[in-house]
């Protein structure tokens, strides 16, 4: 019964775990709820560390039970024997179900934890200036299947595709590209981003690819030229645009659209 509970939460608290691409109120929103599902969840796993500890006692006493009848039966089976393990067994997996349960949980908690953070975050003006003059757009192809191979060549190899792991935002070749937050700038070339530059923040850095040149580099305000828009590297044969990924924390890439579209307006368009 305790289990079914379980299952039925896990259900309801996994179902939020949809990304929303929201405006400055409903990233507040998001927040309030998010912290109330953080709340729901923490209770659940309470509930589950004392129904784990039950069950945990419930092993010892069996373990203490199927210990003292095999040094009294001395190794024959008997009809209560096998009846103690079977209990054993089904006890182990209802042991083994409330574990999955909980390291999911913690998995979702985790989750919620991480939005609640990046929300506030975008909340606290993340990207102070666009990255990107106008004219200027993008959409959310952050994710997206890129098929090229890791010399940024067109590739049929679906075992060589990967996903985009930033947002592109297209404008006229010699559009200037600017630090979106103070910190530092420097050069980040490589064969398949082109010219490019990495600039260094409090919260992480951003990395501008395809650039036609650099600008400023070394320590920089927010605002400062850093490059000009072009299609170098494996953009040689697309229209010019900003390869533009946002790494909080220098850590893995992240989908930036929602703090892109705090700096430059949606979809970069109007602001
Ligand atoms: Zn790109």
């Amino acid at each position: 019964m305790a289990i079914a509970v379980i299952c039925l939460s896990l259900i309801a608290l996994l179902d939020p775990l949809i990304t929303s691409r929201p405006a400055r109120a409903d990233m507040r929103r998001q927040v309030r709820a998010d912290l109330h599902r953080v709340h729901r969840v923490s209770k659940v796993l309470v509930r589950i560390r004392k129904l784990a500890e039950g069950l945990r006692t419930e092993e010892r006493a069996l373990k203490a039970a199927i210990d003292w009848s095999q040094s009294s039966v001395r190794g024959v089976e008997s009809d209560s024997m096998v009846r103690l393990w079977m209990r054993m067994a089904s006890l182990r997996y209802r042991m083994w179900v409330v574990r999955r349960a909980a390291a999911r949980l913690r998995k979702v908690r985790h989750e919620l934890e991480d939005r609640i953070h990046f929300l506030r975050i975008a909340l606290t003006h993340l990207f102070r200036v666009c990255p990107v003059d106008e004219p200027r757009s993008y959409v959310d192809d952050f994710g997206v299947w890129v098929r090229r191979d890791e010399k940024g060549l067109p590739t049929k190899d679906k075992k060589k595709w990967h996903h985009h792991q930033g947002i592109d935002i297209f404008s006229v070749p010699g559009t200037p590209v600017r630090a979106p937050f103070p910190g530092w700038a420097r050069v980040a070339t490589n064969p398949v981003g082109g010219l490019a530059v990495k600039v260094f923040g409090a919260q992480g850095f951003v990395y501008n690819a395809h650039l036609l040149t650099y600008g400023h580099l070394g320590h920089v305000e927010e605002g400062t030229i850093i490059g000009y828009i072009g299609n170098t590297g494996d953009a040689r044969d697309t229209s010019a645009h900003d390869h533009f990924e946002w790494h909080p924390f220098n850590g893995p890439a992240v989908d930036a659209y929602p703090y892109l579209n705090e700096a430059c307006g949606p979809r970069g368009l109007d602001r």
